[in-house]
C-alpha cells in the first residue's frame, strides 16, 4: 500500500516510516492496533524535500489536500477548525525518520484566536483553561514561527507571576492569563512588526512551514552530523486533534518507558504531571512525579496505561518510549518509539527479550550498537561531566584518560614512577618515545593520522589516544600547549576522549569499563553465529595473552619491529641499522636473536593450537633512526666540553653521517619491508632462525605450534620467490627432521597496489594473503598515512568530498575493489590460499561487513578491539543471511 502526501492516521503504518517519519508511522500503527490515539494526519517527508528543493515553496495542490484532511478531522471530532462554538484545535509536530529528540519544533493548541478562545471557554465551561491554552499557543508560535527567543516570553510570564505572587503557572488566575495573552501579542508585534494571525488557516500554514524549516536549524544540523543522519531524509509534519492534559486535576500528561532505559530492568519507568501540557514535563518549570504515583492518583488509568504499554512492547518487540495525555481521566497515546537507552541497558534488554521469547539471538545481536559497546569496554567520561572542549583531533584509540600534561617521554616515565597519572603530549611519537607511551594514561599528538605510529601503538596497548590535533600549538621550549587562548603547562590536568577525539582541560570524572554477564553472553552468541574468524594484531607475549582472553583465534599480525620498542632494545636496533659492515650488523643481530626467540616462544605457548602470523621486519626507517638534531647537539656539546674523548666524537660523527645517508625523502615508499630483507638478508635470516628455534623448543614441550611467516610490502612476485626460498632454507636447517611436526606457512601482505593487481602470480608462491589496508589505502589514494588527516583529509571528510576517512573505514569502491580482485585471482591460482585483513580496518564495523562480503577467512585487529570485531563479524554474517533470504524470496 502506498500513502498519499497528506495521509490520515487511519492509513499506513510502521512500514511507511521513510515517508511518514517515526511519529506519523507509529501513530498510524497505534491507530491500527486499536489504541486510543487522537485522530489526525501526516504530511510526508516528500513534501519536506520538495519544500527545500523548490526555494522553500510548498507544492501546489497541497493546500487543497490539507483542507480535505481537515474536513475529515472536523467530521470525526464533530468540531470546526476556526469555529466559534466548538472549535477544533490541533497540534503540529515534526516527525523525522530517525529519531532526533528535541531537535525540531512543535506547536500546540493551534486554532485558537480571539473568537475561538471564547468558544472553547464556553464549551469547556472553563475560561481559565481556554486562556491558558491561548497564551501557550501565542508563546510557542512566537518562538517557533517568528523566531523570538523563548526568554522574552518567559520574562513576561515571570513578571506576571511575581505580580500575582504565585509560584507555579497553574496558580495564575483567569485574569492573569487574559493579560498574558495581550502582553504576548504585543511582544510579537514589537519584535516582528507582525500580528499574531487570527486566521487559523494562516496559523496552520505558518506552523507547517516552521516545522519544515526547523529541519535545517543549527541544532538539528549538528545532531544529524553527529548521528550520521542524511540531510535529505527530511521531516514529516503531524497535525493531530488536541487532547488536553491541562484541563484540570483529573488531567495530565507524561512520558513512559516500558523498561528502565538506564538499567534495562523490567519495570515501568517515567514521569508525569497533573494538569499540564507536554512542554511542562520536558521544560523543567515543574518537577514531574514518578510514574508509579499515577497508580494512587488514577488507578484505572494506570492499569490501562500498563496494559497498553505491554501491548506496544510486544507489538514492536522492543522497549518503548511512550508519550501520553490524560484528559478528564481518559487516556490517549501521542507517540511511541524505540526507547533510547544506554549501552548497558541495551544489552540487558536484548538478552531479556531473547529469554522472554520475543526476539531471536540474531535479532538481539543486530540490535547492538558497537559504538555503545566501545563505551562499555573502555573507560569513558561520566555522562554528567560538564566540560569545555578546547580542541578535537582524530579519535585514534577509544577510551577516556585523565592525567597531568607532560611534553616528553622521560618526564612521563619519571612522573609515573612517582605515582602520578600523566598524559603524554607530543608533536608526534616515534619508537624513542615508547617508554613515555607505556607510562602515560593517554597520548595526544598534533601530527599523524589514524594509522600513525602513536595511533597504532596506543590501540595495541588499549590506551586512549587523540592524534592529528593540528589546531593545537605546542611550545616545546616552554613545555606548554596552547588552544583557543587556553594554555596548558606541564603538570596541568588534561582529559582526553579517544572515542570522540576531544581534548578537555582539567580533571574530569571517568567511568570504569563495565564487562558484565549479558555482554559475555552476547559475545558467546556472536561466536556461535559468525563465520569470519577473528585474530589479533599482537606483538608481545603479554598482547598474546590479552588476545586469547578477548577471544582471538590466533595472531593475524605480529609486527616484529614493535618487539624492539623497548628502551633496552631500540639502541640495538639502531646499531643494526646504522652498521656499515655486515660483521658489525651481525654483532647487533646476535644480540637481538635471543630476545626475538624468547618472545616468539612465549607467544607460541600462549597461542597453543592456534596460528601465529609473524611478519618479518618492516620498519619505516625514519621511525627507528636516531634524531639527527639531537646527535648534532650532543656533538656540539662534546666539542665545547673539556672531556673531549676522540673515539666517542668520531663515533657520533659517523652516526650523523650514516643517519644522513639512510635518510629518505619518501621513507614510507622507501627501503621498507621486504626491500630491507632483500638488501640485508642477514636481518631476515636472524628472524626466521628465531621463529623456528622457538617453534622447536615448544614442540619439545608438546605445544602445538603453527607458525605463519609473513613477508611485508611485496610488489613483485620475484621478491616473494626469493624470500620464500630463504624461509624454507632456514626452516630446514633449524627444524631438520622435526619439520614434519611443524607445518608452517609462508605468505605475504598485500599492501602495494601492484601486488593486488598481480595477485594471481603472487598466490602461486603464497599460502596466505593478508591485506595490509593501511599501506594499501596510502598507496591507492596516494595519501600519506602520516600527514593526510592533519593537512587535508579531515577537510575532505567534513566537506563531504569523501564519505569517510579511508584510513578508518575501508574505501570499498577503490581499495576494496583491489582486495576483491586479488581474492578472486589469488584463489583461482591457489585454491588453498587463505585470505585476511590486518590493517586498522580489521577492527572497524563497516569494513568487517565488506570482509564478509568478499569472503575473507579472517580479520585481525588489536586485542582491545576484538569484542567489537566478534560482534561485528556476527552482525555481518546475519546481515548476509538476511539478504540472501530476501533474494531467494524475490526469485
Ligand atoms: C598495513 O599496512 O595495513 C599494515 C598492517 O602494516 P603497517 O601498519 O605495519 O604498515
Ligand atoms: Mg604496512
Amino acid at each position: 500500500m502506498t500513502v498519499s502526501r497528506v495521509s490520515s492516521f487511519q492509513n499506513g503504518g510502521k512500514e511507511h516510516i521513510e515517508l511518514l517519519g517515526g511519529k506519523g508511522a507509529h501513530l498510524a500503527e497505534m491507530t491500527k492496533a486499536g489504541l486510543p490515539v487522537p485522530p489526525g494526519f501526516t504530511i510526508t517527508t516528500d513534501v519536506c524535500r520538495h519544500y527545500y528543493n523548490n526555494s522553500r515553496q510548498l507544492p501546489s495542490g497541497l493546500r487543497d489536500e490539507i483542507e480535505l484532511a481537515l474536513a475529515e478531522l472536523e467530521k470525526e471530532q464533530n468540531r470546526v477548525f476556526g469555529g466559534t462554538d466548538c472549535p477544533l484545535l490541533v497540534s503540529v509536530r515534526s516527525g523525522s525518520v530517525t529519531s532526533m529528540p528535541g531537535m525540531m519544533d512543535t506547536i500546540l493548541n493551534l486554532g485558537l484566536n480571539d473568537a475561538t478562545v471564547e468558544g472553547l471557554a464556553q464549551q469547556t465551561n472553563n475560561r481559565r483553561f481556554a486562556y491558558d491554552c491561548y497564551r501557550r499557543l501565542i508563546q510557542m508560535y512566537g518562538s517557533v514561527v517568528y523566531d523570538i527567543e523563548a526568554i522574552h516570553f518567559e520574562r513576561v510570564l515571570q513578571e506576571e507571576k511575581q505580580l500575582q505572587q504565585c509560584k507555579d503557572d497553574q496558580q495564575l488566575t483567569e485574569q492573569s492569563l487574559v493579560t498574558l495573552v495581550h502582553k504576548f501579542k504585543r511582544l510579537i508585534e514589537q519584535r516582528t512588526n507582525k500580528s499574531f494571525p487570527q486566521n487559523v488557516r494562516e496559523q496552520l500554514q505558518g506552523a507547517i512551514e516552521a516545522v519544515f524549516l526547523s529541519w535545517s536549524s543549527p541544532r538539528a544540523k549538528v545532531y544529524r552530523k553527529v548521528h550520521l543522519i542524511p540531510d535529505d531524509q527530511g521531516t514529516a509534519v503531524n497535525v493531530q486533534a488536541m487532547v488536553f492534559g491541562n484541563r484540570g486535576s483529573n488531567s495530565g500528561t507524561g512520558v513512559l518507558f516500558t523498561r528502565n532505559p538506564s538499567t534495562g530492568e523490567k519495570v515501568l519507568f517515567g514521569e508525569f504531571l497533573m494538569n499540564a501540557q507536554g512542554e511542562d514535563v520536558v521544560g523543567g518549570t515543574r518537577t514531574p512525579i514518578p510514574i508509579a504515583a499515577l497508580q494512587d492518583a488514577l488507578p484505572e488509568v494506570y492499569a490501562e496505561l500498563s496494559s497498553c504499554a505491554a501491548q506496544l512492547e510486544k507489538h514492536y518487540r522492543d522497549i518503548q518510549d511512550i508519550e501520553f495525555t490524560i484528559e478528564d481521566e481518559k487516556l490517549y497515546f501521542l507517540q511511541t518509539r524505540s526507547a533510547k537507552r544506554n549501552a548497558r541497558a541495551a544489552l540487558k534488554v536484548a538478552v531479556d527479550l531473547v529469554n522472554e521469547g520475543m526476539i531471536t539471538k540474531d535479532e538481539a545481536l543486530m540490535r547492538i550498537d558497537v559504538q555503545h559497546l566501545n563505551h562499555l569496554l573502555h573507560r569513558s567520561l561520566q555522562a554528567t561531566a560538564d566540560h569545555v572542549v578546547i580542541a578535537t583531533g582524530l579519535p585514534a584509540s577509544p577510551g577516556a584518560a585523565c592525567g597531568q600534561a607532560v611534553f616528553d617521554a622521560d618526564t612521563a616515565e619519571e612522573w609515573k614512577r612517582a605515582g602520578k597519572d600523566v598524559i603524554l603530549v607530543r608533536l608526534e611519537t616515534t619508537p624513542e618515545d615508547i617508554h613515555g607511551v607505556i607510562a602515560a594514561e593517554g597520548i595526544l599528538t598534533l601530527r599523524g593520522g589514524m594509522t600513525s605510529h602513536a595511533a597504532v601503538v596506543a590501540r595495541g596497548m588499549g590506551k586512549p589516544c587523540v592524534c592529528g590535533c593540528e589546531v593545537l600549538k605546542i611550545d616545546e621550549e616552554q613545555q606548554q600547549l596552547i588552544a583557543n587562548d587556553i594554555v596548558i603547562r606541564e603538570g596541568d590536568w588534561l582529559t582526553l576522549d579517544g572515542g570522540s577525539g576531544q581534548v578537555i582541560p582539567g580533571q574530569l570524572e571517568l567511568k570504569e569499563a563495565d564487562i558484565f554477564p549479558e555482554l559475555l553472553l552476547m559475545l558467546e552468541w556472536a561466536d556461535q553465529i559468525r563465520s569470519l574468524k577473528v585474530m589479533a594484531n599482537a606483538d608481545s607475549p603479554l598482547d598474546a595473552r590479552k588476545a586469547r582472553e578477548f577471544g582471538a583465534e590466533g595472531i593475524g599480525l605480529c609486527r616484529t619491529e614493535h618487539m624492539f620498542l623497548s628502551p633496552m632494545r631500540v639502541p640495538i636496533v639502531q646499531q643494526m641499522i646504522l652498521a656499515e659492515k655486515e660483521i658489525d650488523r651481525q654483532v647487533a643481530l646476535n644480540r637481538l636473536l635471543p630476545m626475538q626467540r624468547y618472545d616468539f616462544e612465549e607467544m607460541f605457548r600462549e597461542m597453543d593450537g592456534f596460528p601465529v602470523t609473524i611478519r618479518l621486519l618492516d620498519p619505516p626507517l625514519h621511525e627507528f633512526l636516531p634524531n639527527v638534531e639531537e646527535l648534532t647537539t650532543r656533538l656540539a656539546l662534546m666539542r665545547t666540553s673539556e672531556s673531549d674523548i676522540h673515539a666517542e666524537r668520531a663515533e657520533l660523527e659517523r652516526m650523523i653521517r650514516r643517519v644522513r645517508e639512510l635518510q629518505e625523502t619518501n621513507p614510507m615508499l622507501g627501503q621498507r619491508g621486504c626491500r630491507l630483507g632483500i638488501m640485508f638478508p642477514e636481518i631476515y635470516e636472524m628472524q626466521i632462525e628465531a621463529i623456528f628455534q622457538a617453534a622447536l623448543r615448544c614442540l619439545c614441550d608438546g605445544v602445538t605450534v603453527q607458525p605463519q611467516v609473513m613477508i611485508p610490502l611485496v610488489g613483485h612476485v620475484n621478491e616473494l620467490h626469493l624470500l620464500r626460498k630463504l624461509v624454507d632454507q632456514v626452516a630446514e636447517q633449524v627444524l631438520g627432521h622435526e619439520r614434519r611436526n611443524c607445518p608452517y606457512k609462508v605468505g605475504t601482505m598485500i599492501e602495494v597496489p601492484r601486488a593486488a593487481l598481480t595477485a594471481g602470480e603472487i598466490a602461486r608462491s603464497a599460502d596466505f594473503f593478508s591485506f595490509g589496508t593501511n599501506d594499501l589505502t596510502q598507496m591507492t589514494f596516494g595519501y600519506s598515512r602520516d600527514d593526510a588527516e592533519g593537512k587535508f583529509l579531515t577537510h575532505y571528510v567534513e566537506n563531504k568530498l569523501l564519505p569517510h576517512n579511508p584510513f578508518q573505514v575501508l574505501d570499498t569502491e577503490g581499495v576494496g575493489k583491489l582486495i576483491e580482485m586479488a581474492v578472486i585471482q589469488g584463489r583461482s591460482r591457489n585454491p588453498l590460499l587463505t585470505t585476511s585483513i590486518c590493517g586498522e580496518h580489521g577492527g572497524d564495523v563497516e569494513s568487517i561487513m565488506f570482509c564478509q562480503r568478499v569472503g575473507l577467512d579472517y580479520i585481525s585487529c588489536s586485542p582491545y578491539r576484538l569484542p567489537v570485531a566478534r560482534i561485528a563479524a556476527a552482525q555481518a554474517h546475519i546481515r548476509m543471511q538476511w539478504e540472501m533470504t530476501l533474494q531467494e524470496q524475490a526469485v
